[in-house]
């Protein structure tokens, strides 16, 4: 399977990612929660215009899933989902690039004043994460695929099998070191109070499915 490259601006941002300090690494889950949250937004503006696509309030939701066993953080939503083009585009490249331009301008060396303050989108996952899965599909789609980094050296995408609509994100929580402690990002507790620092604005529930027991 062919492993492809992220682009120069994307692997610059990641290592910055991956060599975040300590304090700013729980914003990960603001980043993925919002782009979990403009997922189902997108799917709601939908439904407004689409008479074949109807809105119920219940099933559109956000979970976090720790699971301590196998050491991963899983990310889930029922949003709108990405096609393969769109795992390849939206993932491969940086968007928007705002957060390092800035840096580059301030010529801020370690990242430390952006990265709590500014968007950082997607990447943050690497912040805590050795591996990082996508599962996605599509709305309207057949089709699912998986989209997975182990970071700086690229990506793969493979065909998967995927029931509903949505996006599953799920994280291979880096072991600890001497100086740093990542287990706490496999427990309820801990992820639930930077949900209610970050994200309490979010307007779908974000409900925990722990697999600590
Ligand atoms: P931004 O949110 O500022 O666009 P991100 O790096 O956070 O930048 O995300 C990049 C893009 O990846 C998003 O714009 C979106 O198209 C796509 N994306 C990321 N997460 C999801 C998700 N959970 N569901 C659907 N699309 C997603
Ligand atoms: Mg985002």
């Amino acid at each position: 399977m062919e492993k492809k490259q992220f682009q120069a601006e994307s692997k610059r941002l990641l290592e910055m990612m991956i060599n975040s300090i300590y304090s700013q690494r729980e914003v990960f889950l603001r980043e993925l929660i919002s782009n979990s949250s403009d997922a189902i937004d997108k799917i709601y503006y939908k439904a407004l215009t689409d008479d074949g696509l109807a809105f119920d309030k219940d099933s559109y939701y956000i979970k976090i899933i720790p699971n301590k066993e196998n050491r991963t953080l899983t990310i889930r939503d029922t949003g709108i989902g990405m096609t393969k083009e769109e795992l390849e585009n939206n993932l491969g490249i940086i968007a928007k690039s705002g957060s390092l331009a800035f840096k580059k301008e301030n010529e801020i060396r370690d990242g430390h004043d952006i990265i709590g303050q500014f968007g950082v989108g997607f990447y943050a996952a690497f912040m805590v994460a050795d591996v990082v899965t996508v599962i996605s599909k599509a709305l309207g789609s057949e089709e699912a695929y998986k989209w997975e980094s182990e970071g700086a050296d690229g990506y793969t995408i493979t065909p998967y099998k995927k029931d509903t609509v949505g996006t599953d994100i799920t994280l291979k929580i880096k072991e600890n070191t001497e100086e740093e402690n990542f287990d706490e990002y496999l427990e309820e507790y801990r992820l639930k109070s930077i949900i209610k620092k970050y994200s309490d604005f979010i307007r779908y529930p974000i409900k925990m499915d722990s697999k600590n027991r």
